[in-house]
Protein backbone atom coordinates (compact mmCIF):
# COMPACT_ATOMS: atom_id res chain seq x y z
CA UNK A 1 0.00 0.00 0.00
CA UNK A 2 1.29 3.16 -0.90
CA UNK A 3 -0.57 6.19 -1.68
CA UNK A 4 1.39 8.55 -3.68
CA UNK A 5 1.36 12.18 -4.83
CA UNK A 6 2.18 13.41 -8.19
CA UNK A 7 3.43 17.08 -8.31
CA UNK A 8 4.76 19.10 -11.50
CA UNK A 9 7.71 21.29 -10.87
CA UNK A 10 7.34 24.77 -10.97
CA UNK A 11 8.72 24.72 -14.84
CA UNK A 12 7.09 21.57 -15.41
CA UNK A 13 9.91 19.89 -16.78
CA UNK A 14 9.93 17.09 -14.06
CA UNK A 15 7.69 15.70 -11.74
CA UNK A 16 8.28 14.63 -8.05
CA UNK A 17 6.19 11.68 -6.35
CA UNK A 18 5.65 12.50 -2.59
CA UNK A 19 4.66 10.38 -0.03
CA UNK A 20 2.72 11.59 3.12
CA UNK A 21 4.36 9.13 6.24
CA UNK A 22 2.44 8.24 9.21
CA UNK A 23 -0.72 9.62 7.77
CA UNK A 24 -0.33 12.92 9.36
CA UNK A 25 -0.38 15.64 6.24
CA UNK A 26 -1.59 15.51 2.69
CA UNK A 27 -0.87 17.28 0.03
CA UNK A 28 -2.55 20.44 1.58
CA UNK A 29 1.23 20.61 3.36
CA UNK A 30 2.86 20.80 0.06
CA UNK A 31 3.17 24.35 -2.08
CA UNK A 32 5.32 23.77 -4.36
CA UNK A 33 8.60 21.40 -6.13
CA UNK A 34 11.53 22.58 -7.52
CA UNK A 35 13.74 20.58 -9.94
CA UNK A 36 17.46 21.52 -10.07
CA UNK A 37 16.82 23.20 -13.08
CA UNK A 38 13.95 25.57 -11.67
CA UNK A 39 15.48 25.63 -8.08
CA UNK A 40 17.71 28.39 -8.90
CA UNK A 41 14.95 31.22 -9.85
CA UNK A 42 13.75 31.24 -6.21
CA UNK A 43 15.10 32.14 -3.33
CA UNK A 44 15.55 29.34 -0.42
CA UNK A 45 13.10 30.02 2.90
CA UNK A 46 15.38 27.34 5.54
CA UNK A 47 11.76 27.59 7.64
CA UNK A 48 9.68 25.98 4.34
CA UNK A 49 11.84 24.95 2.38
CA UNK A 50 13.87 21.82 2.43
CA UNK A 51 16.54 21.34 -0.26
CA UNK A 52 18.04 17.82 -1.56
CA UNK A 53 19.73 17.39 -3.90
CA UNK A 54 19.34 20.50 -6.18
CA UNK A 55 15.60 19.82 -5.44
CA UNK A 56 13.80 22.30 -3.51
CA UNK A 57 10.61 21.19 -1.59
CA UNK A 58 8.50 24.04 -0.29
CA UNK A 59 5.65 23.29 2.25
CA UNK A 60 2.79 25.34 3.68
CA UNK A 61 4.25 26.86 7.32
CA UNK A 62 0.64 27.25 8.42
CA UNK A 63 -0.19 23.45 7.66
CA UNK A 64 3.30 22.63 9.47
CA UNK A 65 2.52 24.50 12.81
CA UNK A 66 -0.82 23.66 13.03
CA UNK A 67 0.03 19.72 12.90
CA UNK A 68 3.18 20.25 14.71
CA UNK A 69 1.74 18.52 17.94
CA UNK A 70 0.93 15.32 16.09
CA UNK A 71 4.63 15.34 14.91
CA UNK A 72 6.20 15.62 18.04
CA UNK A 73 7.04 18.84 17.35
CA UNK A 74 5.86 22.71 18.51
CA UNK A 75 4.75 25.54 16.11
CA UNK A 76 7.83 27.52 16.40
CA UNK A 77 10.38 25.09 15.84
CA UNK A 78 8.89 22.73 12.83
CA UNK A 79 10.72 23.01 9.76
CA UNK A 80 10.52 21.81 6.23
CA UNK A 81 13.42 19.82 7.21
CA UNK A 82 12.34 18.22 10.06
CA UNK A 83 8.83 17.02 8.37
CA UNK A 84 11.12 15.31 5.62
CA UNK A 85 13.38 14.05 7.65
CA UNK A 86 10.73 12.06 9.59
CA UNK A 87 8.76 11.12 6.63
CA UNK A 88 5.92 13.29 6.69
CA UNK A 89 6.40 14.22 3.49
CA UNK A 90 9.11 12.77 2.08
CA UNK A 91 9.70 11.20 -1.87
CA UNK A 92 8.14 8.07 -3.02
CA UNK A 93 11.86 5.97 -2.68
CA UNK A 94 15.07 7.64 -2.34
CA UNK A 95 14.41 10.49 -5.02
CA UNK A 96 11.43 12.94 -6.87
CA UNK A 97 11.75 10.76 -9.58
CA UNK A 98 13.03 7.16 -8.15
CA UNK A 99 9.35 5.67 -8.32
CA UNK A 100 9.39 5.90 -11.94
CA UNK A 101 13.29 5.48 -12.52
CA UNK A 102 12.98 2.03 -10.55
CA UNK A 103 9.85 0.63 -12.70
CA UNK A 104 12.01 1.15 -15.76
CA UNK A 105 15.13 -0.01 -14.76
CA UNK A 106 13.40 -3.64 -13.23
CA UNK A 107 11.97 -3.46 -16.92
CA UNK A 108 15.01 -4.07 -18.36
CA UNK A 109 16.22 -6.37 -15.82
CA UNK A 110 13.27 -8.41 -16.95
CA UNK A 111 13.87 -8.48 -20.35
CA UNK A 112 17.51 -9.04 -20.31
CA UNK A 113 17.42 -11.65 -17.89
CA UNK A 114 13.82 -13.30 -19.63
CA UNK A 115 13.24 -17.13 -18.77
CA UNK A 116 16.68 -17.19 -16.74
CA UNK A 117 15.30 -17.25 -13.04
CA UNK A 118 18.53 -17.51 -11.25
CA UNK A 119 20.09 -14.81 -13.18
CA UNK A 120 17.05 -12.53 -13.03
CA UNK A 121 17.45 -13.11 -9.25
CA UNK A 122 21.21 -12.31 -8.79
CA UNK A 123 20.46 -9.60 -11.05
CA UNK A 124 17.68 -7.92 -9.07
CA UNK A 125 19.74 -8.47 -6.04
CA UNK A 126 22.99 -6.84 -7.60
CA UNK A 127 21.02 -3.94 -9.12
CA UNK A 128 19.21 -2.88 -5.17
CA UNK A 129 22.31 -3.00 -3.73
CA UNK A 130 23.82 -0.90 -6.41
CA UNK A 131 21.10 1.67 -6.71
CA UNK A 132 21.05 2.26 -3.24
CA UNK A 133 24.60 2.67 -3.04
CA UNK A 134 23.83 5.36 -5.94
CA UNK A 135 21.90 7.37 -4.17
CA UNK A 136 23.94 7.30 -1.53
CA UNK A 137 27.54 9.00 -3.40
CA UNK A 138 24.68 11.06 -5.33
CA UNK A 139 24.10 12.35 -1.72
CA UNK A 140 20.15 12.67 -1.30
CA UNK A 141 19.03 12.93 2.37
CA UNK A 142 16.99 9.86 2.37
CA UNK A 143 19.91 7.36 1.39
CA UNK A 144 22.63 9.04 3.72
CA UNK A 145 20.08 8.81 6.62
CA UNK A 146 19.74 5.22 6.04
CA UNK A 147 23.44 4.67 5.95
CA UNK A 148 23.36 6.78 8.98
CA UNK A 149 21.05 4.49 10.82
CA UNK A 150 23.38 1.62 10.30
CA UNK A 151 26.37 3.30 11.93
CA UNK A 152 28.34 3.13 8.58
ZN1 LIG B 1 11.49 22.26 -12.82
Amino acid sequence: MCQSYRKPCACGQHTAELFFGKMVLDEAAVRGVYCPECSSTVDLDARSMVEDNGWLLDLDVEVLEAFAPRMDMTPDSVTAEKVFDEDYVTWVGFSPEDNVQRSRERAEIEKRTAGDVKSHFEALKRWALEREKRFYDEGWRKALRKKAAYGG
